[in-house]
Parts: structure tokens; C-alpha cells; sequence
């Protein structure tokens, strides 16, 4: 289904779990991988953002990990997995295994500078081993997720402090903390687990949200919270603007070890300081607090810089996507994006990203 005019017919960027379920499915509806569908990934290993996520994030920690589809033709499933095992070794090597045996080809680390135009098609330039590569393509599907694009918000003094500035993205381990004193900053799981792991480690340790936090009566996501987080993105996506905290619509579960850190006083979210100075945090009364590090566990943004020339965004700060493909140009696909930023999400949107590719494709097989 390549066009005698292009190298490829569809560029997937991203190999996490959105690009390799995009990949899966592309395959059962009969593209070649490495000829008619192309897989590039910047990362240096498989395992998508799951290789660089803390070592103290287990299996039994996470959220539910979700299969790919067609996981269990390897034998493999996360349900079954060492859940004390950490969630970045575990993932990283059944992505591997799962790469193998369908025989993606993912290339890598080619990290996607630039997608634009080439006339009717598409040009996908990628650093490949120090050295600049294109490839022309009909339709690119873009699953690049969001660890690339950490958001941390702007309060005033940030750029005069003189400790650390850390966000979710650059955490490793608790013992980097230890005998500090540290600020984790947001309302979410990330926040709540860095600071049970900080606990007795840090000389002190302090929690702020600009939101009071909402836990969960239940100890694991509640549906129909969920269903209200993926509408809200989903609307957002579909408007073209930035899209909403996922925190915000889902609240975050009550666990036993959550339960028991809200009952010793831990799990106690102050109101967020009013600025920051070189050596510490100012709180809206006044007072002063000496801080060696700020953690930002504030979230994530769609990593989408590479598309910038595509002009995809619209006026509210987003790209409008409705049905898997920019609104503004039809030939580029999301997958991952949104309502679909999990490991069940991104899978569903394997499913139906494919087909849709794959219909684009023959119309414009067709045109031509
Ligand atoms: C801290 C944290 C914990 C989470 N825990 C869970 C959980 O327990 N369960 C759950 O379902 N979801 C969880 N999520 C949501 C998570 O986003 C999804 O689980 C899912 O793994 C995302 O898959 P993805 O393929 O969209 O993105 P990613 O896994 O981020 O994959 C994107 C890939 O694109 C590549 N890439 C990015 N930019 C470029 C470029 N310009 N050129 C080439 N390649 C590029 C990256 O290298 C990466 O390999 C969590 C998210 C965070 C931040």
C-alpha cells in the first residue's frame, strides 16, 4: 500500500504502549512493518516512558498496566508479573520481547525533529546516530505521549531558587533526599508516592496542591470517575485546547498504605506557598521555610514540538482532534492523546487509529 512517490505510507512515532498497539494493529490489517509502516523512537531502549520512570515504582504500585493487544500469543501478561518487581525493568523487557515477536523494527534512538510538508506527502526528519534522516510518508500517526514535555507552573522566585528544582521526570530514588529538606508540589499519585518513600528519609518534609486533594472513598479508581476525567479530555481534545489535569477528574484512589499516611498526618496537603526565594518558600501568612528541593510532581503536557510546522494548533492553545486525526490536517493521527493517555486508552486507540490509517490511505490511493 506504499505510494510509488513515497518511502513509506504511514511514520509511527513513539514505540510506547500508543505506537506499539498502532503498530499491532496495523499489521493485522495487512501493512508490512519496516516498509509500509515505519516505527521511530528516540528512547535508547524499549519500554517507551516506563524505561525512565523511578526505581521504586513497582508493578503492584502502578496504576493497572494494561496488556498490548496480543500480548498473551508471548505467554506474557502484567497481571501476572513480579508486582515487586520495578514497573520500568518489567516493562521494558516485555515491550522487547513483544517487538520481537512481531518484528516491529523499531528504530531507534531516532528522535523525530521535524514532520512538514513535501508537497501532497509528508516529510519526517529524525536524528539518527548524530546524523539527519528523512523519510517521505502519506500519513503519520503520532504517539510520542507526554515525558518529553514536563510542565512545571510559574510561581514568583522560581528561577531565583538556589536548591533543586526536580520534576517527576528527573526523580530516581529517595535516597537522593536524604537528610533535606523537601517541598513535593501537586495532588496526584506521583506526589502521594514520592513523599511515602521521603517519609523517613528527608529532614523534613512538606506537601502542597493547589487543589484540595480528592481521595477516592474506594481504594482503586472509580469508574465513573474515570469516565468523567476521559470526557473532559476528550472535550478538550476535540476543542483544541490544553488539555485538563487527569487528576482532576479522577481523584486518586484511597489504598491501605494511602489510608494509613492520611491517618499518621503524612497524606496533609497545605495550601501552595505564595512564592519562592533563593533559599526557601514564603506561605501566604508570611512565614518563611528554608528548602533544599522542590519536587514538581505537576504533571505533563502532549509532546508535540516536532509537528510545530504542520501549524496544527488552534487558537486555544491545543490541536483540535476529533476521531484520532488533526482536524487540521487529516493525513496526521493521535494516538495516546487525551482521553486515550493510558495504557487501556492508548490501546484502544491502536484499534481504531489502524483502521482509520488504513482507510485514509486507500481514499488517497484512490485520488491519485
Ligand atoms: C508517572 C506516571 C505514571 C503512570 N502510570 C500509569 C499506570 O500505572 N497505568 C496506566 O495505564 N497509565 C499510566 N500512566 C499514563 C501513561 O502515560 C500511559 O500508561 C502510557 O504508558 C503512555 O503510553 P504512550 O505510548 O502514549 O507514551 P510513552 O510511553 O511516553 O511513549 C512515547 C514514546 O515516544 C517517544 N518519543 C517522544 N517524542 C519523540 C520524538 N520526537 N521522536 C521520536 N520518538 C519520540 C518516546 O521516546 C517514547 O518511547 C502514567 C503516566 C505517568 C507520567
Amino acid at each position: 500500500m506504499t505510494t510509488a512517490k513515497t518511502d513509506t505510507s504511514v511514520v509511527v512515532i513513539g514505540a510506547g504502549q500508543a505506537g506499539l498497539s498502532v503498530s499491532y494493529y496495523l499489521q493485522r490489517l495487512g501493512l508490512d512493518a519496516g516498509n509500509e509502516f515505519v516505527v521511530l523512537d528516540r528512547g535508547p531502549s524499549t519500554g517507551g516512558a516506563w524505561q525512565f520512570r523511578w526505581e521504586a515504582l513497582r508493578i503492584g504500585s502502578a496504576h493497572r498496566i494494561n496488556d498490548l493487544p496480543g500480548l498473551d500469543a508471548l505467554g506474557l501478561s502484567f497481571e501476572t508479573a513480579d508486582h515487586h518487581a520495578p514497573a520500568k525493568d518489567v516493562v521494558a523487557d516485555y515491550y522487547r520481547q513483544y517487538e520481537d515477536h512481531y518484528k516491529f523494527q523499531v528504530v531507534r534512538p531516532a528522535d523525530v525533529t521535524l514532520v512538514d510538508n513535501s508537497g501532497d506527502d509528508l516529510k519526517v526528519t529524525f536524528m539518527l546516530d548524530d546524523e539527519q534522516k528523512t523519510v517521505s510518508t502519506v500519513t503519520v500517526v503520532n504517539a510520542t505521549g507526554t515525558w518529553g514535555a514536563p510542565f512545571v507552573p510559574w510561581y514568583p522566585g522560581l528561577r531565583s531558587f538556589a536548591g533543586r528544582h526536580v520534576h517527576t521526570s528527573e526523580y530516581s530514588k529517595a535516597a537522593d533526599f536524604a537528610g533535606q529538606s523537601v517541598v513535593v508540589v501537586g495532588g496526584g499519585t506521583s506526589a502521594i508516592g514520592f513523599l511515602l518513600e521521603l517519609e523517613n528519609v528527608a529532614s523534613e518534609l512538606m506537601w502542597v496542591s493547589r487543589r484540595p486533594v480528592d481521595f477516592l472513598d474506594d481504594g482503586e479508581l472509580n469508574l465513573e470517575a474515570r469516565v468523567e476525567a476521559v470526557r473532559l479530555q476528550d472535550e478538550a481534545a476535540r476543542a483544541g485546547r490544553a488539555l485538563p489535569s487527569i487528576v482532576k477528574g479522577t481523584g486518586v484512589p484511597r489504598t491501605r498504605r494511602v489510608q494509613a499516611g492520611i491517618e499518621r498526618g503524612l497524606l496533609d496537603a497545605k495550601k501552595m506557598f505564595q512564592s519562592i526565594e533563593p533559599t526557601g518558600v514564603r506561605w501566604e501568612d508570611g512565614t518563611f521555610q528554608r528548602v533544599d528541593a522542590i519536587i514538581w510532581s505537576t504533571g505533563f503536557r502532549p509532546e508535540l514540538r516536532h509537528l510545530a510546522p504542520l501549524k496544527l494548533r488552534e487558537p486555544e492553545g491545543g490541536v483540535s482532534v476529533a476521531s484520532g486525526n488533526a482536524v487540521r490536517d487529516p493525513r496526521v493521527f493521535f494516538a495516546g492523546y487525551g482521553p486515550q493517555a493510558s495504557t487501556i486508552g492508548a490501546n484502544r486507540a491502536g484499534r481504531m487509529i489502524a483502521r482509520q490509517v488504513v482507510a485514509t490511505l486507500s481514499r488517497f490511493q484512490a485520488e491519485r
